[in-house]
C-alpha cells in the first residue's frame, strides 16, 4: 500500500498519555461497509482498498506496518460522578493519515480488543451498536454537524455477551483528534498538573494553530472550546438529536460529536425526552442538553485551571469569563438556528415568543419534530392562506390556527418570498434523520446476514435535505410498535 500514513502525532506525547497495545484479531472478519467517499478524501484509492492487507488492518487483524496501536488514558464525570480512570477501553489508535490538504486524520478502531484501560470489560463492540455509530456519525456529518467520522464497519461471528449473546464488530473511526475533556480531567484530579501542558500544547499546535503563538494561548483555546461546545449543543437541539451519555469523557476537546451510544432523534416531540433507557433521572434529556454542555465546560475549565495561572485565584479569574461565554454563545447560536428553521432572515422583537409558541404547540400535540419543521416550508406567507401539510402534523388545531397568522405576518414583515424561503428552510430542516426504528431494521437484517439496509440508510442519510421521493417511507413517523424500542448504555 502507498498510503500517506504517519505515526499519530498524539503518540509522540508518549507513555503516560497512551500505551502501546496490540489489537486482538477477530475470527473471519467481513467488511460490511466501506465509506468510499471518506476513503477517497483520505487518499485511500481503489487499489489500496482492494488489498486483503487493508481489510485486515480495518478489522484489527493486522497492524499498520511500522506502527503499534495505542490506547489513551482519560477520566470523566459520568452522570455527574467523577470516575478517576477510564480511558480507551475498546478503542485503539492505529495510524494517522494526512489528507491532500495536509490535514491529519487519526484512525481509530473501536471494538478491536481489550486495552490496559478495559477495566475487566471485553474490549469489544457489538454489531448492533456499531451499526448505530457507523450510520449516525455519517448522518450527522451530512447534517453539517461537527462529528467524528466512520470509515469502515467490520462484522465477525465472534460471540459477545451483553444482555444476550450478540456478535462482534469493529468501527473504524476517523477524527482530527479523539482528545476528550476527560483527558485533561485525568491529570488534574490525579494531582499531576504538570502533565496538562504537553497535552494542551499538542492539541493547540495540531488543531488550533491560530492560537499557538499567543501569550494567552490556553485561555484563547479554552474560549474556543467553550464556544464550539455551545454551538454544537445548539446544532443538536435544532435537529432533535439526543446524545444520551453526555459524560465529560464523551465530550471532545475539538467540539465534535463523539461516542454514539444510546442516542436518538426526536420523533413525537417531547422536550423532556430521554433517549437512554439507562438514564433514569433524565439527566441527559433533550431539554437538558444545553445546560449539561455548560456544566461539562465548567469541568473542563476546572481541570485546565493550572494552565491559566499558577495562582489558583488568578486562574479562576481568567476561567470565569470563559465559562460565562457559554451562555452567550449558546443563546446566539440557538436563536439563529431557530430563526433559520422558521425561514427568517432578520431578527425582530417577538421572534422568541413566536418560536416558543411553535415549540409548545409541537409539544402539546406530540407532533413529529422532523416532519413538522420540514412541512413548515410549504406555508405561504399570504394572509389567510392555509397550511395543510404542516397542519396535518399537529393535533392541537386550535393552537396551530392561532399561531399560523402570526407566523405569516412575521414573514410578510420581512418581505419573505415563499419559494426562496422554502429552499432555505429545506436546507436546514432535514427530511431524513436516523430514527431508531430505521436503525433497528437495518440492525436486524444485518444480524441475519444481510447488510444491504445499512448501505441503503447510509446512502439515504448522506443527503438528508433532499426530497428523495422514492424513499418517502423513510420520512414517516415510526409505526406504533416501533415506539417501544429501548436503547441503553449496553453496547
Ligand atoms: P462509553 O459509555 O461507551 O462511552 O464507555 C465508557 C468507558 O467504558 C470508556 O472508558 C470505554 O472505553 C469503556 N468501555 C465501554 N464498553 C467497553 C467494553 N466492552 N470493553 C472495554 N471497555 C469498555
Ligand atoms: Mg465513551
Amino acid at each position: 500500500m502507498t498510503l500517506p500514513v504517519t505515526t499519530p502525532r498524539f503518540a509522540a506525547l508518549g507513555d503516560p498519555y497512551s500505551t502501546a497495545y496490540p489489537t486482538r484479531p477477530l475470527p473471519t472478519p467481513t467488511l460490511l461497509h466501506l465509506n468510499v467517499a471518506l476513503a477517497e478524501s483520505l487518499g485511500i484509492g481503489p487499489e489500496d482498498r482492494a488489498t486483503p492487507e487493508f481489510a485486515s488492518i480495518l478489522a484489527g487483524n493486522a497492524p499498520w506496518p511500522g506502527f503499534e496501536p495505542r490506547a489513551s488514558v482519560y477520566a470523566g464525570h459520568q452522570f455527574g460522578q467523577f470516575v478517576p480512570q477510564l480511558g480507551d477501553g475498546r478503542a485503539l489508535l492505529i495510524a494517522e493519515i494526512d489528507d491532500r490538504a495536509g490535514r491529519g486524520h487519526e484512525i481509530q478502531l473501536k471494538g478491536a480488543g481489550p486495552t490496559p484501560y478495559s477495566r475487566h470489560a471485553d474490549g469489544r463492540a457489538v454489531l448492533r451498536s456499531s451499526i448505530r455509530e457507523y450510520l449516525c456519525s455519517e448522518a450527522m456529518h451530512a447534517l453539517g454537524i461537527p462529528t467524528t467520522r466512520a470509515l469502515a464497519l467490520i462484522g465477525s461471528p465472534q460471540p459477545v455477551r451483553r444482555e444476550t449473546i450478540e456478535t462482534a464488530a469493529v468501527v473504524c473511526r476517523v477524527a482530527p483528534s479523539f482528545v476528550r475533556f476527560g483527558h485533561f480531567e485525568f491529570w488534574y484530579y490525579r494531582g499531576e498538573p504538570e502533565r496538562l501542558q504537553p497535552l494542551a500544547d499538542h492539541v493547540i499546535e495540531r488543531h488550533f494553530p491560530e492560537f499557538a503563538d499567543r501569550p494567552d494561548r490556553y485561555a484563547a483555546w479554552l474560549t474556543e472550546v467553550v464556544s464550539r461546545t455551545a454551538r454544537l449543543m445548539a446544532q443538536w437541539q435544532a435537529v432533535g438529536f439526543c446524545h444520551g451519555v453526555m459524560n465529560t469523557d464523551n465530550f471532545s476537546a475539538l467540539g465534535l460529536t463523539i461516542d454514539y451510544g444510546p442516542f436518538g432523534f426526536l420523533d413525537a416531540f417531547d422536550s423532556h425526552h430521554i433517549c437512554n433507557h439507562s438514564d433514569e433521572g433524565g439527566r441527559y434529556a433533550w431539554d437538558r442538553q444545553p445546560v449539561i454542555g455548560q456544566w461539562n465546560c465548567t469541568k473542563m475549565l476546572q481541570a485546565c485551571l493550572p494552565l491559566l495561572a499558577s495562582e489558583p485565584k488568578a486562574a479562576v479569574e481568567i476561567a470565569q469569563p470563559i465559562a460565562d461565554g457559554y451562555a452567550r454563545a449558546y443563546g446566539e447560536a440557538m436563536i439563529a438556528a431557530w430563526r433559520g428553521k422558521l425561514g427568517l432572515q432578520t431578527a425582530q422583537d417577538g421572534d422568541e415568543g413566536l418560536i416558543n409558541r411553535w415549540l409548545s404547540l409541537l409539544q402539546g400535540s406530540r407532533a413529529d419534530f422532523t416532519r413538522s419543521w420540514r412541512h413548515l416550508s410549504a406555508v405561504s406567507s399570504a394572509e389567510g392562506s392555509s397550511a395543510d401539510l404542516v397542519r396535518d402534523e399537529i393535533a392541537d388545531i386550535a393552537a396551530f390556527d392561532a399561531w399560523l397568522p402570526d407566523y405569516q405576518a412575521r414573514l410578510r414583515a420581512e418581505g419573505s418570498v415563499d419559494g426562496e424561503r422554502a429552499a432555505r428552510m429545506n436546507a436546514v430542516n432535514p427530511k431524513y434523520v436516523l430514527r431508531n426504528h430505521l436503525a433497528q431494521r437495518a440492525i436486524e437484517r444485518a444480524e441475519a446476514g444481510d447488510a444491504r439496509e445499512v448501505e441503503h440508510l447510509f446512502t439515504l442519510l448522506s443527503r438528508p435535505f433532499d426530497e428523495q421521493p422514492e424513499h418517502e417511507a423513510y420520512a414517516a413517523e415510526p409505526p406504533p410498535e416501533a415506539r417501544q424500542i429501548e436503547v441503553s448504555c449496553s453496547s
